[in-house]
């Protein structure tokens, strides 16, 4: 039996500060991994679920799901890891694995629901799953990721790729993004920036497209091939028609007929963020120029770990500031003044997780 007593960073109740926490592992099944985590990333998410800002939040609740760390023990049926290896985990830990749309490795639209890696209901436990801000955590080796050697002098920054990585990634592919391909990216934030380092390095020719200049240099840094500020209108005029497809990485609600508009006819306009009221969208521009509007969630396990191999051989990981779990919530308050370039990045290993 596992009496491993794992230590953790909590959020007790919604409108109160992480602190620490601690509760009993579960056992490791045949097929599951249990992994020493080294690092977490700090998603937005963490902190809308920690607050409760979607409804539903069961607590304790132990956030965080772009986590890197060690495999510790692996079950007797385990084939794809072994003791020693690097190993990640995003935002899911199971799902039904039995529906349409898992069996089309999409396991992200379980019809069933996903098991999400914290503040959903661990099957096999029977209390909620806890995330990445944790000494360990045990998943079934079908949703754990391999993490390559070549990112070993580069953990904490691989870890917001579980998350923020796949998020961008999954749209751009699917948007056909390559050579001869422009593609605009509105925002310069955790997803933003991945976005970009992920859409230049598929080849296509990439502009942010920002409501502050002082992004320009940064997303130019990040090799963007250009900068266009949207505040000026004349930039929305010269820019028209002009885009294969554009990615929306922002959550706050912005006009999409004007973005629309920049699209070439038969253009895409993804969107990742959900904003918290409906956004108005002119059909009149869709049909007339045969334009569409895709919506992402993450992705599935497959193209996650397609993402992961594509990034490792790309030489692509996060902009990341690392913090010892002491310093989340101040972290959080900086999220959400977008005071971070671009991803806090909990470094577990280093902290002291019972203070
Ligand atoms: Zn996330
Ligand atoms: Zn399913």
């Amino acid at each position: 039996m596992n009496t491993r007593k794992v230590l953790a960073y909590a959020a007790y109740k919604a409108d109160e500060n992480l602190k620490p926490f601690d509760f009993v592992q579960r056992d490791c099944q045949d097929k599951d991994v249990e992994i020493e985590i080294y690092y977490c990333g700090v998603c937005h998410s963490d902190i809308h679920q920690a607050r409760n800002e979607w409804g539903g939040s069961t607590f304790p609740m132990v956030p965080g799901h772009e986590i890197i760390g060690k495999v510790i023990a692996v079950g007797g049926a385990v084939s794809k890891f072994k003791v020693g290896d690097w190993a990640g985990v995003g935002c899911m830990v199971d799902s039904c694995r039995a529906c349409s749309h898992c069996k089309a490795h999409e396991e992200q639209y379980c019809k069933e629901g996903v098991t999400w890696s914290y503040n959903s209901m661990d099957k096999i436990a029977g209390r909620p799953t806890y995330g990445g801000y944790a000494t360990h955590i045990i998943c079934t080796e079908a949703f754990a990721l391999s993490i390559s050697k070549k990112f070993e002098n580069n953990l904490a920054a691989t870890a917001p790729l579980l998350c923020a990585g796949i998020t961008t990634f999954s749209p751009l592919k699917k948007l056909g993004v390559g050579k001869g391909k422009k593609i605009g990216i509105i925002g310069l934030g955790g997803l933003g920036h991945m976005a970009v380092k992920i859409a230049v390095a598929m080849g296509a020719e990439v502009t942010v497209l920002s409501t502050s200049e002082n992004k320009k240099a940064d997303a130019l840094k990040l090799g963007a091939h250009h900068f266009a500020l949207t505040t000026k209108a004349e930039n929305m005029q010269t820019l028209a028609g002009s885009f294969d497809a554009i990615l929306n990485t922002v959550s706050a609600p912005i006009d999409y007929n004007a973005y629309l508009n920049l699209l070439n006819i038969g253009g895409t306009l993804a969107v990742v963020g959900i904003p918290a009221e409906a956004v108005p969208v002119n059909p009149a521009i869709l049909v007339m120029q045969r334009k569409q509007i895709l919506g992402s969630l993450i992705g599935g396990i497959a193209e996650t770990q397609e993402m992961l191999d594509f990034c490792a051989e790309k030489g692509i990981v996060s902009d990341i500031e690392i913090i010892k779990v002491q310093a989340i919530n101040e972290a959080y308050e900086r999220v959400l003044k977008s005071d971070v370039k671009y991803r806090f990045v909990i470094d577990v290993k280093q902290s002291d997780m019972s203070k």
